[in-house]
């Protein structure tokens, strides 16, 4: 019987085994598949994906989604196995879900376990070997075949060793050198932000709605908007975290200047902004600037934006110049903080760069130089923002190989 080794016992080497399985038993073609995981359980990473809920695709997923130099080599697997192939994929394995309103998809029971319990049925139900506790520490070519730390071998090979990110077993960068594959430049990713400016320490705890601009050498380079989480050091939520993939690739290719421009009130313009607080000062609605933002944001927040605009929380609003209001406005709309780097990989969801795509085949995802080596997930050189992107990848990815082995190389 041919044999079928995938490393890595995440979402995406889970998925393809069940695949593979699947496809082969429906063409009648033996194949015994073994998933080589280092840890001693499968799919460790998964229980912890989307807070423990796992947010496995997104709706609205496109190659747009993903870092610029592979959106024309995701095409084939998003355009095979889109979002939508994702859910029928899993309701298949009997895991059903529902979107939010920003197409995030989630299990119906909300729990990571589900979906890597699905993952875990369907392999045990196909015959699949999950061997744990297994780290593949070498890995050689001959005659056609590959041989697994000295002893085993195997006539097909897929690498679905993810990335560097909140993983300790990571060590694919050996495993592909001794294939002769590239690799390109890694870095964390989906991870927060760190910044010399006192403010974040000073508002530890506090979430705030904000629009966030990156600023690189002064010019705007990402926006998003969402909850902005301050800690110690460090600015995270998710707006924070996608902003974290452009400035990490702005740093690893020497830039140095960078900020992030907050802006706390984004359902105003500046204009309204100011007429807003204008009228609260002139009405005496709020007597002195301590109270003044208190109806916009909070407190902490608004008392910190008053000292950077150079007013006294005791200050009377009667007696604020147009130009004091202006500076305020503008600490609400644009506070400046610059930006030195982000957390490392332990404290990332996914890891930037990976196995180089120019060595893979877009429409089948098996090497150029080696026949029979294919390369899923995140340790090739693909990353999405938050939001079901990254494991809609690991999934798509999988199935496509999976296909590719089935109508081919079996
Ligand atoms: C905290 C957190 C939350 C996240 N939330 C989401 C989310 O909600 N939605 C989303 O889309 N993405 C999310 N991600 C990202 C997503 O989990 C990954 O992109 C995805 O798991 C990648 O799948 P993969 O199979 O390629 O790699 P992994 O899931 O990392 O699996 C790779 C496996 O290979 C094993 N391995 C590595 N090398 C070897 C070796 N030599 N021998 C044997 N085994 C080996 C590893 O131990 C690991 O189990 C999150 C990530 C983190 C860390």
């Amino acid at each position: 019987m041919r044999q079928m080794a995938i490393l890595g016992g995440g979402a995406a080497g889970l998925c393809c085994a069940c695949e593979t399985a699947f496809l082969a038993a429906q063409k009648n073609r033996p194949l015994q598949i073994s998933v080589f995981e280092a840890l001693p359980r499968v799919g460790k990473k998964l229980l912890a994906t989307g807070n423990g809920r796992c947010n496995l695709t997104n709706l609205h997923a496109s190659p747009a989604d993903y870092n610029e130099n592979a959106r024309a080599f995701v095409v084939p697997a998003l355009t095979r196995f889109g979002p939508q192939s994702t859910l029928d994929f899993f309701a298949r394995l009997g895991l059903f879900t529902h979107a939010d309103a920003a197409g995030r998809v989630y299990p119906l029971s909300n729990q990571a376990a589900g979906v890597l319990d699905a993952l875990r049925l369907e392999a045990a139900r196909l015959g699949v070997k999950l061997r744990t506790d297994t780290s593949i520490e070498t890995i050689q070519t001959k005659s056609g075949a590959f041989i697994l730390n000295k002893t085993e071998r195997f006539d097909l090979l897929v690498l679905a060793c993810g990335g560097k990110a909140a993983v300790k077993t990571y060590n694919a960068e050996s495993l592909l050198r001794q294939l002769g594959v590239p690799m390109t430049k890694t870095a964390p990713s989906l991870v927060k932000l760190t910044t010399p400016s006192p403010l974040p320490k000073q508002l530890a705890g506090i979430r705030a709605a904000a629009n966030l601009r990156l600023l690189l050498n002064g010019r705007p380079a990402a926006q998003e908007t969402g909850e902005l989480q301050f800690a110690d050091g460090v600015l995270s939520g998710i707006c924070a975290m996608n902003l974290s993939p452009v400035l990490n690739r702005f740093l690893s290719g020497g830039g140095t200047e960078a900020a992030v421009e907050i802006d706390f009130v984004p359902s105003m313009t500046a204009e309204q902004l100011k007429e807003t607080l204008g009228g609260l000062c002139r009405t005496g609605q709020r007597e002195t600037c301590e109270h003044l933002l208190s109806g916009l944001l909070p407190k902490q927040v608004g008392l910190a934006l008053l000292k950077a605009a150079g007013l006294s929380p005791s200050a009377s609003t009667a007696s604020l110049t147009g130009s004091q209001l202006s500076a305020l406005c503008c600490a609400c709309k644009s506070l400046s903080l610059p930006v030195n780097g982000t957390r490392g990989y332990a404290d990332a969801q996914v890891m930037l760069g990976g196995a180089s795509l120019d060595a893979f085949r877009p429409e089948t995802l098996e090497a150029k130089s080696l026949p029979g080596l294919f390369c899923i997930g995140e340790l090739l050189d693909v990353d999405g923002l938050c939001g079901g992107f990254n494991l809609q990848w690991a999934f798509a990815s999988a199935r496509l190989c999976a296909s590719a082995v089935a109508e081919g190389a079996l």
